[in-house]
């Protein structure tokens, strides 16, 4: 039988980096990803958003986000905080330990056919498919969904990326994962995963063994 390998854009975006980080942080498990300020401040963000979103205000340090927040809260609809999303290779709904993609989305407001996606971002702004991977899942979960509007908050580079997708592009949006997922595949069935240099060699990477670590 062929193994479920699970799949999101962290995941393939991980992979991509260098794959024999991702194996040995992410398959084998043998050295886990080292603490950073980035990803502390990321958690903790997002775990006061999600309070937020519910009602409970930003502490003071983050009260500048309590205005955007304020306005996604008024907004009319269904409304659903931090949902990590997932479908199973028939494109089902299923529980996460059966998930073969998924996508977590800080929230969502569904009003009809429409729905909104939002994110909050606080890393640097960069080019990601994401959101098409979000929508897509999304419009596979919600067959009343025709429209699905991404609003995605780059807080650092003080941007909202807007985006709008319709079900008849779903069939689109998978395609943009294809070649991705393809290589992570190909590596789980080879066993071949490539050291490939790249930033995270001299400073951050927590496979010491690699020839490349420190350079
Ligand atoms: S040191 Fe560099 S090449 Fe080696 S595993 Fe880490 S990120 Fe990949």
């Amino acid at each position: 039988m062929q193994q479920n390998v699970c799949w999101s854009p962290a995941i393939l975006n991980s992979f991509a980096t260098c794959p024999q980080r991702f194996y040995r942080t992410q398959v084998l498990c043998d050295t886990k990803n080292l603490p950073s300020a980035a990803a502390d401040y990321s958690n903790q963000f997002h775990e006061l958003l999600g309070q937020a979103l519910v009602g409970n205000p930003f502490p003071k340090r983050f009260a500048r986000f309590q205005r955007v927040v304020d306005i996604v809260r008024g907004l009319p609809g269904k409304h659903l905080v931090c949902k990590t999303l997932c479908v199973d290779r028939q494109m089902k709904p299923c529980s996460l330990d059966k998930a073969w993609v998924k996508t977590t989305i800080d929230c969502v407001v569904a009003n009809g056919r429409e729905a909104v996606l939002f994110f909050w971002k606080t890393g640097q702004k960069e080019p990601s498919d994401a959101s098409k991977l979000s929508a897509a899942i999304y419009f596979c979960l919600n067959h009343e969904s025709v429209t699905i509007h991404v609003r995605t908050f780059w807080l650092r580079a003080g941007v909202v990326e807007k985006e709008t997708f319709t079900r008849d592009q779903l069939p689109e949006l998978w395609r943009t994962f294809v070649p991705a997922y393809r290589r992570l595949l190909e590596a789980h069935e080879t066993g071949v995963w490539k050291a490939t240099p790249c930033g995270f060699c001299k400073k951050y990477c927590e496979v010491k063994d690699c020839r490349f670590n420190g350079v």
